[in-house]
C-alpha cells in the first residue's frame, strides 16, 4: 500500500470511526465457553450494548437483538465458534435484522434458562455482553458420583449382580433424596439425565441409584474429596512468562489427583473425587463452595498457581481461612487477588442465588479452620518432599472459596507460574505426577489421623 492509499484508508477509517461512535459500539471479540453446567457466549465491545431477548421453547432457541451495531467479521466468527460437542448449544445464526440491529439466534440442544447480563470493563476486558445458557433441568452431582462408583463396582465384580433390591431406609439412599430436595443449582433441579460436571452420565436418584453395600451387607461410606481447579473460562488466572495459563495447569493437576483419589480406599471405604469444574468455564467462587456442599464433600482442595510481578519468588504455599484477619500482609494480598476471580470471570450479580449464598458462607467455624490447618500442615510436609516451599507454615486469610462452614478447606498455590523455572515444572508431566502423589499422600495422612467416619455431618 502506498502513502497515498494509506492516507485515503486512514481517512476512511476516521470517517467510519466517527460514524460508529454516532451509532453505538463496535464488537471487538466473541468467545464461546461450553460446559455441561452451562454454556456461555461472550460478546466484547468498546461500549455498552443494549439488548432485547426472546426465548422460544419449541424448538428451544434464544433470540437476542443487539441494538446500535452493525454486523461485522468479529460477530460473524460466533457461528464457527460453536463446537459440535457443546452440551447446550446446537448452533448460532447472526444477521442484520434491521438497520443498527443485529439479531443472534442461538439454537439449543435442550430446554435452557438463559441469563443475559452486561459487565463493565475490568482487567484486560472492555465491555462484555454475557449470555449464560443453563440447562433448565440441572444435573445432580451427588447422584452422578454414586452412579460412577456403582459402575466401577459392577465392573470389578463381574458378572454383576442385578441391582434391583431397593433398600428404602439406607442412609446413602436418604442422602441422595435429601440432596435432590435441597439442591440449589442455578436452574431448577428436575429430573433428566444430563452429563454431570465430573463427566459421568447422571442418573436420577428416584429408585434408579441403588445404595451401595459391601459384601457383608454393610453400607459403604463414600468419602468425597472436592477438587477445585481455580479460575477457568473468561478468567485465565495468572499467566506465566512463557504464556502458561494457571487455569490450564491446575485443571491438569486436578485430573491427576482425581485418578489417585478414585483408586484409593480408607478403612474399606471408597474415595471419590468431585471436580467443581471439569472444563474450561467460569465457576463463581460461592458456586464452588455450594457444589462441594451439595455432594457433602469431606474435604475441599482449591488448586492454584501463584504469581508475582517479579520472576524471583518461588515455592508452594498452602492457605486456610481466617476468622480474625490475615496471618500476613502477603496472605491478605493473595486472598484479595484470588477473590477478584468473580469480577474477571464474569459474575451475574443480579442472579437470585448469588447474594444469599455468599451471606450463608460467612459463618465460618473454628472447627473447620482447625481441621483445615491440620490438612494444610500435612500438605506442606508432603509438597516439601517433591518441591520448594514458599512458606513453611499454613497461611490464613479471607479466601471466599474456603468458606464452607462444615468442610475442611485449603487453597494450594502449587508453585509460582511467574517464575520461569517453576512455570516449566508446572507444565511438565513428571512434576505434575510428583505433586499429585504428594497431595494424595497428604489426604491419606490427614484421614489416618482424622477418620472421616468420626466426623459428624450436618446435612
Ligand atoms: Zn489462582
Amino acid at each position: 500500500m502506498n502513502r497515498r492509499e494509506l492516507l485515503q484508508s486512514g481517512t476512511l477509517v476516521l470517517l467510519l470511526g466517527t460514524a460508529q461512535i454516532a451509532r453505538g459500539a463496535t464488537i471487538l471479540a466473541v468467545r464461546v465457553w461450553p460446559a455441561p453446567d452451562y454454556s456461555r457466549v461472550t460478546i466484547e465491545s468498546d461500549g455498552h450494548l443494549a439488548t432485547k431477548q426472546l426465548f422460544v421453547p419449541s424448538p428451544p432457541r434464544l433470540a437476542v437483538d443487539i441494538e446500535g451495531i452493525e454486523l461485522n467479521p468479529a460477530l460473524r466468527e460466533l457461528v464457527a465458534k460453536v463446537k459440535p460437542d457443546d452440551p447446550n448449544i446446537a448452533g448460532i445464526r447472526v444477521g442484520q435484522f434491521a438497520p443498527n440491529v443485529v439479531r443472534l439466534v442461538i439454537d439449543l440442544k435442550l430446554p435452557i434458562t438463559p441469563q443475559v447480563f452486561a459487565l463493565d470493563p475490568v482487567a484486560a476486558y472492555q465491555h462484555r455482553l454475557v449470555l449464560d445458557l443453563y440447562p433448565t433441568q440441572a444435573a445432580d452431582p451427588l447422584a452422578a458420583l454414586i452412579a460412577e462408583r456403582l459402575k466401577d463396582k459392577e465392573a470389578a465384580a463381574a458378572p454383576a449382580a442385578p441391582a434391583s433390591a431397593a433398600r428404602p431406609h439406607d442412609p446413602l439412599g436418604d442422602l441422595i433424596a435429601q440432596q435432590t430436595r435441597k439442591s440449589t443449582a442455578p436452574a431448577s433441579p428436575a429430573s433428566a439425565p444430563v452429563s454431570g460436571a465430573s463427566g459421568a452420565a447422571t442418573t436420577r436418584p428416584e429408585g434408579q441409584n441403588q445404595p451401595q453395600t459391601s459384601g457383608n451387607g454393610k453400607t459403604e461410606r463414600l468419602i468425597i474429596v472436592a477438587l477445585d481447579p481455580g479460575h477457568g473460562g473468561e478468567d485465565p488466572g495468572a499467566i506465566g512468562p512463557g504464556g502458561t495459563r494457571e487455569k490450564d495447569v491446575v485443571l491438569r493437576l486436578a485430573h491427576r489427583l482425581r485418578e489417585r483419589i478414585n483408586a484409593t480406599t480408607i478403612n474399606g471405604n471408597p474415595m471419590r473425587a468431585y471436580l467443581t469444574r471439569d472444563a474450561d468455564f467460569f465457576v463463581p467462587l460461592h458456586v464452588r463452595v455450594n457444589k462441594a456442599r451439595q455432594v457433602k464433600a469431606d474435604l475441599f482442595i482449591s488448586l492454584h498457581a501463584d504469581a508475582f510481578y517479579t520472576p524471583r519468588p518461588q515455592g508452594a504455599s498452602v492457605f486456610a481461612l481466617s476468622q480474625s484477619g490475615a496471618s500476613s500482609s502477603a496472605a491478605r494480598w493473595m486472598a484479595a487477588k484470588e477473590n477478584k476471580a468473580d469480577l474477571i470471570g464474569g459474575l451475574n450479580v443480579k442472579a437470585k442465588d448469588a447474594h444469599v449464598q455468599r451471606m450463608l458462607f460467612d459463618m465460618s467455624t473454628t472447627a473447620q479452620i482447625n481441621d483445615s490447618l491440620k490438612l494444610g500442615n500435612t500438605m506442606l510436609k508432603e509438597i516439601g518432599r517433591v518441591g520448594k516451599l514458599h512458606k513453611a507454615q499454613v497461611e490464613q486469610a479471607g479466601f471466599a472459596v474456603l468458606k464452607a462452614p462444615d468442610i475442611p478447606s485449603v487453597l494450594v498455590e502449587a508453585a509460582f507460574i511467574s517464575n520461569p523455572e517453576e512455570e516449566t515444572k508446572l507444565n511438565s508431566d513428571a512434576y505434575q505426577e510428583q505433586l499429585a502423589d504428594a497431595l494424595m499422600r497428604s489426604i491419606e495422612g490427614y484421614f489416618a489421623r482424622n477418620p472421616p467416619l468420626a466426623r459428624s455431618r450436618s446435612v
